[in-house]
């Protein structure tokens, strides 16, 4: 290898910035890293996932924000790997190409009445509420009195919680004001969140089950019924349904919301004419007794799929980049200075944390491959995007566009206000 370690690192979420941090913490390392984010902000879904009335979590981006004080990484916003540059592009220009880039897909649950109005995946939900550019939801599909969430993960959590939030409390947080309004109005009255499985197997974690049974405008109910049967394996499991029981054991407050778990109870369609009114529900292990549920939106929080730029080989079964040891492999074997990272190789697991622990192999698997790593080609990627004309937001005009978030929330009295629109975030960091 001659002069510094080339690294391109494709997307800016957490496991992205643990490697470029990763890379550089070394200060006897000669490393670049330049990080590619097909948005003009950074964070990934530290921006666009985690629930804006989670602050204490997103307060991580302090933390991910440094990585760009290292010398020699740098942000390269707007620019979409597989369209603006190819990753073959890439590869040619730097030592290491580390895919970083999520898992943006959802899974579908496959059942008939699946394409009707209102069946939304939650991330259409969480996406619109956190103010991505991209969002695709309508917010008149929260007109329906009674809304479903198919899955007991803790988003399932989350999009059941931002369903019941106040007009206060929301803008205790950053979501843009079109959103508040919306939830501000909105008709849902309950919330019935669906588990397919019996509470000893929910996915969500005991503290945000606690958290979600201390929201004050809602009333949280669980069938004692649902609990008789279960036999937890695990501590965690245990303590998950200590919970469940105190919730069910409570009296409602009274609220003019509530929130509904029901477990042990597979959804087998969704029925309408062209909007979702209802979904059948079959017990799991007796397909024989079906329930019809009245839910005029139903927001299916079953998981994720990456969607890797292309030229990237995809395991379509699994949904993450099919890797040996962080390096891609293709029908050929290994794809040479290729490697994966976060979400986009372990598919849709563990907490923020995890991609860490993650990035530091992918790290280790590019330094023990250092030595015989050459790029190709010695253009600049600057010249290439500069020649098709890609605005590129870096990182003094990410700043710009948060100055312009902060002074939004100064006109609305409230900290920081999120822009949600492409344009918006284009003008504030003054590129065209
Ligand atoms: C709704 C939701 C709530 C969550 N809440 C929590 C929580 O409260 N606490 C917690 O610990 N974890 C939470 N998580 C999990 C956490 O967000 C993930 O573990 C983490 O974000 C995964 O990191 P990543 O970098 O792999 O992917 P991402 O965060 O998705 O980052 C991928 C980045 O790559 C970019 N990208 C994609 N394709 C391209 C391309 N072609 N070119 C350039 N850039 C590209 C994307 O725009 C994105 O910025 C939540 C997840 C979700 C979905």
């Amino acid at each position: 290898m001659t002069g510094p370690l080339r690294v391109a690192v494709v997307g800016s979420g957490p496991a992205g910035l643990f490697c470029a941090q990763i890379l550089t913490e070394d200060p006897e390392r000669a490393v670049a890293v330049d990080v590619f984010e097909r948005l003009p902000t950074p964070f990934g879904l530290v921006r666009y996932g985690v629930a804006p009335d989670h602050q204490k979590i997103k307060s991580i981006v302090a933390s991910l924000a440094e990585t760009f004080e290292a010398p020699g990484v740098r942000f390269l916003g707007n620019v979409t790997v597989g369209t603006d540059v190819t990753v073959e592009e890439l590869r040619e220009r730097y030592h290491a190409v580390i895919l970083a880039s999520g898992a943006p897909l959802d899974r579908r649950l496959g059942i008939p009445g699946d394409e009707l109005t209102g069946v939304l995946a939650a991330r259409n939900f969480v996406s619109w509420y956190s103010g991505h550019p991209d969002a695709d939801f309508d917010p008149s599909v929260l007109a329906a009195e009674t809304a479903m969430v198919v899955g007991v993960g803790n988003v399932a959590l989350d999009v059941a919680r931002m369903l019941v939030r106040t007009p206060d409390e929301l803008r205790r947080t950053d979501v843009p004001e079109h959103v508040v309004d919306a939830l501000a109005g909105h008709a849902v009255r309950e919330v019935v969140v669906v588990g397919r499985r019996g509470p000893q197997f929910a996915k969500f974690t005991n503290k945000e089950l606690l958290e979600l049974a201390e929201v004050e405008s809602a009333d949280v109910l669980v069938d004692p019924a649902d609990l008789a049967h279960a036999s937890p394996a695990t501590p965690a499991a245990r303590r998950l349904l200590a919970s469940l029981q105190k919730i069910a054991d409570r009296e409602p407050r009274g609220r003019d919301r509530r929130i509904r778990f029901l477990f042990d109870r597979t959804p087998i369609g969704f029925v309408g004419e062209t909007a979702v009114r209802a979904a059948r529900l079959a017990r799991t292990g007796d397909p024989t007794v079906v329930e019809e549920v009245a839910a005029g939106l139903v927001l299916p929080a079953v998981g994720y799929r990456s969607a890797p730029p292309a030229g990237v080989p995809l395991d379509d079964d699994a949904g993450t980049v099919p890797h040996r040891d962080s390096r891609v492999v293709d029908a050929n074997g290994e794809v040479g200075g290729l490697y994966v990272a976060g979400w986009a190789k372990r598919g849709p697991s563990g907490v923020i944390g995890t991609n860490r622990l993650c990035a530091s192999e992918t790290v280790a698997a590019v330094l023990e491959d250092a030595a015989a790593l050459d790029p190709r080609v010695a253009v600049p990627v600057d010249d290439l995007l500069a020649t098709r004309g890609v605005p590129v937001v870096d990182w003094t005009r990410w700043r710009l566009i948060e100055a312009a978030e902060a002074g939004l929330g100064a006109e609305h009295g409230r900290e920081r206000v999120k822009l949600h629109d492409r344009k918006d975030m284009l003008a504030a960091a003054r590129v065209h």
